[in-house]
């Protein structure tokens, strides 16, 4: 009899909780068991947020967690979610028919009912058991979802140096990257990464002192620098020295929504009284780009105009050969990319699974950005945990880039270090995007 009953329910219990993120605050974490045991997902969460993407449910409540707990997103899986997706016997295999349901359940166009938070927590834990029923690796199970026939190893972006929202120093533009497109595997790319991080690290100390060799939310370092070509003229040291140069290029996301003031740009945003005077227009910031373009091995920007500053994206994006990344412009939203496909604002998608709230919705924006043409970089978020899921979606689908901080601090690494995993198992399969990091299928 019992027996019956639990070839009916395939999921037979689904139980969320409140943990920490890397920041010290609130996250959901969801454990899902299936015959085949025990899945565990946590939900990322970011500090530059777009105002376009799926809602994360926080408690608001003022007078504990700083108003970050998430016990109204745990509850919602726990009473809500949970027993109705149990209830529906899925099999744990069929990710789009229950990420459909918990769209449905919830109504809203941006997961506010439910949250995006509770509805993706569940989708990472229902892929890991599919993966496990089917008896493939992750990895595995969503290239099948996601109809991908060849396996490819990303190049890593290494977000080495950090300003804006991320950092307590002066610079404004949020991430300066390093991408090992010339290594001939992700093993070695990572050893060309943390080799040029060790040298930064030298550098900024001889530069700066000690005190400004300390980390961001992303593990990168912070010094104190105003001018955002000296952080570049860093990193170039640092690639000098590691003996790497030819071999690594270079890489930013500027977030420029957060110093977007009064349709201009301010370099000096987290200055509260920065010189008006001194703010530039969309066109003085587009030639800044070209300057970087011309002075560095330059490869990718991400985010270099406002969410809403469409005109000058599509002219960087006109005028550059080198890669424009969408992501508080598109929030992994297939309305705002299709936008940007009309307008061709940018030529690369930032996906980012907790933008759109599922694992579904997640490989269809990858499709949609691959259809038209686009490049993909799956990205981590700034409160990240030790869940290393986005190491296996970026190989799933093998969009040929992925950045998940510095190689520092194990909430970044668990990702890197995931792919070395699977590098490792696929042994002589092996194959590492490097220079077609942009389209690895061609
Ligand atoms: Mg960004």
């Amino acid at each position: 009899m019992i027996r019956s009953i639990v070839h009916k329910m395939p999921i037979k219990t689904i139980k969320a909780r409140q943990i920490f993120d890397s920041r010290g605050n609130p996250t959901v974490e969801v454990d899902l068991t299936t015959d085949n045991g025990l899945f565990r997902a946590a939900v990322p969460s970011g500090a530059s947020t777009g105002i376009y993407e799926a809602l994360e449910l926080r408690d608001n409540d003022k007078t504990q967690y700083m108003g970050k707990s998430v016990f109204t997103a745990v509850n919602n899986i726990n009473s809500e979610i949970g027993p109705k997706v149990i209830a529906k016997n899925f099999d744990e295999t069929n990710q789009k028919e229950i990420d459909d349901f918990m769209i449905q359940l919830d109504g809203d166009a941006n997961k506010k009912r439910l949250g995006a938070n509770a509805i993706l927590g569940v989708s990472l834990a229902v892929c890991k058991a599919g993966a496990a029923k089917k008896g493939v690796p992750l990895y595995q199970h969503i290239a099948d979802l996601s109809g991908n026939k060849k396996i490819i190893l990303p190049v890593p972006a290494f977000n080495v140096i950090n300003g804006g929202s991320h950092a307590g120093n002066k610079l404004a533009m949020q991430e300066f990257m390093i991408l090992p497109t010339g290594a001939s595997s992700f093993t070695e790319a990572m050893k060309m990464g943390t080799e040029v991080y060790h040298n930064l690290k030298n550098v900024i100390k001889k530069d700066f002192g000690l005190d400004a060799t300390a980390v961001g939310d992303e593990g990168g370092f912070a010094p104190n620098i105003l001018n955002n070509k000296d952080a570049l003229v860093l990193i170039r040291k640092a690639i000098d020295l590691a003996g790497y140069a030819g071999k690594i290029e270079i890489g930013m996301d500027v977030a420029a929504s957060e110093f977007f003031k009064d349709g201009k740009y301010d370099l000096d945003f987290k200055n509260p009284n920065s010189d008006k005077s001194k703010w530039i227009s969309s066109d003085e910031l587009g030639n800044l780009y070209q300057e970087f373009i011309k002075e560095n091995p330059m490869v990718s920007i991400e985010d270099p105009f406002d969410q809403d500053d469409w005109d000058a994206w599509t002219k960087l994006t006109a005028n550059t050969q080198i890669q424009i990344v969408g992501d508080d412009l598109t929030v992994t939203n297939p309305k705002r990319i299709q936008t940007a496909v009309e307008k061709k604002a940018c030529n690369c998608l930032l996906l980012k699974v907790n933008q759109i709230g599922s694992v579904t919705e997640s490989i269809a924006a990858h499709n949609l950005a691959k259809a038209n043409g686009w490049g993909t970089m799956v990205s981590h978020r700034s409160g990240e945990t030790e869940d290393s899921f986005i190491g296996d979606l970026v190989v799933g689908l093998s969009t040929g880039q992925i950045k998940t901080g510095a190689p520092c601090r194990s909430e970044r690494l668990a990702k890197y270090n995931q792919i070395l995993r699977i590098e490792e198992e696929l042994g002589a399969n092996a194959v590492y995007a490097g220079k077609k990091f942009r389209n690895p299928h061609n």
